[in-house]
């Protein structure tokens, strides 16, 4: 199996997908793409939450169009999000888009594919495959006759091979289904033969609830393999959520170092303070930041500071007050209306030092 390590650095923009570098956050935007404010607008909301990667769905010619303005008002790399029509590939490329996403055995005649294969290699812009249990090619439906993890390798390696055929080595995968299990199964077996970067999804997971607990149970069971260079969380929610979960997920992992991690307790009958309120609150402050502290929230003193020797800064609660520690020693007390705001400025203070060093 090749290891994300082993995988083929593939670069899209200023960021490069596999080999050794960290896992890339991906999301992709709600708006009509020709609705050039309202999708800026999606985008600087999602890099600020920690996308690394934005899709754009590119399905006529304004949206192709609008690529050229967007492009002007973003800093992250911009991926077009394109079925069959090899022209609106082309104009996307013509107007600076960074990426595409186009499976090259839908486009039609070769010599179609030889055009958007050539307009890419031109300006360095790599393409993803997106392999779909539910779009299966046709020839693999009758020969397989349903979607599995097996016809779906096929496909992909059906669109690898006519992009390797004219040369073209600047390849991105994913082979996404709804089903967890089959999508473990078809990423677990790509990675036996594929070696270029896998982009990990559970397509159509679902709503925030169900879909982040289905997203993880299928991408964290693959991460943990050592599959996966990026990742896209997909639910039926605002987008600015699917960046929220991926990066809980990277982390839970440890492929993310530019995170802050919350540690809190379940609460139990020894609670003297309103932990849950605490918790969402402190959780909500760190989410954004972007260095590598652990925070800890903790309903009492009895365990506090001994399960969460490991934070960087924390309190535990008492009647009516809480305890401040670092490293699991106590600094000092707190009333219990100042909790929270006395644990955000130890927390700006950590994290002001760390920006210094
Ligand atoms: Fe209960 Fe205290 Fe443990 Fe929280 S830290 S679960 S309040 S014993």
């Amino acid at each position: 199996m090749y290891h994300r390590t082993e995988t083929v650095p593939v670069r899209v923009g200023d960021l490069t997908i596999g080999g050794n570098n960290e896992v890339i956050i991906q999301s992709m935007c709600t708006t009509k793409t020709a609705d050039v404010k309202a999708t800026v607008a999606e985008i600087h909301r999602l890099e600020e939450a920690g996308c690394q990667l934005v899709r754009v769905t590119v399905n006529n010619q304004e949206a192709a169009d609008a690529i050229k303005e967007i492009k002007k008002q973003i800093s992250i790399p911009l991926v077009a999000d394109i079925h069959f029509d090899y022209r609106l590939a082309l104009k996307a490329i013509e107007n600076g888009i960074d990426k595409v996403r186009i499976n090259p055995g839908n486009i039609g005649k070769r010599e179609r594919v030889q055009e958007v294969v050539k307009a890419c290699q031109a300006r360095g812009i790599p393409i993803r495959i997106g392999v779909n249990a539910g779009s299966l090619e046709r020839h693999l439906l009758e020969k397989y006759g349903y979607p599995t993890a097996e016809a779906m390798v096929e496909s992909a390696l059906f669109h690898i091979g006519i992009l390797e055929e004219l040369d073209f080595h600047d390849i991105i995968v994913s082979l996404k289904a709804s089903d967890v299990p089959m999508a473990i199964e078809a990423y677990s077996k790509a990675a036996e033969v594929i070696r270029y970067p896998l982009h990990l999804g559970i397509t159509e997971s679902g709503t925030l609830h169900t879909g982040t607990i289905k997203s993880s149970a299928g991408i964290g069971a693959l991460l943990s393999m050592g599959i996966g260079s990026t990742v896209r969380i997909s639910l039926s929610a605002d987008p600015v959520e699917e960046v929220k979960v991926a990066r809980e997920l990277l982390k839970t992992f440890g492929l993310i170092s530019n995170a802050a991690t919350l540690v809190s307790c379940p609460t139990c009958g020894r609670i003297d303070i309103d932990l849950v309120s605490i918790a969402n609150e402190v959780e909500e402050y760190i989410s954004k930041l972007k260095v590598p502290i652990k925070v800890s929230v903790l309903g009492c003193a009895v365990n506090g500071p001994g399960e969460a020797r490991e934070a960087d800064i924390g309190i535990a609660g008492a009647r009516g007050e809480g305890l401040l520690f670092r490293y699991g020693e106590v600094v000092r007390k707190v009333p219990e209306a100042e909790l929270v705001s006395e644990l955000k400025k130890e927390i700006d203070h950590i994290v002001a030092v760390y920006e210094e060093t």
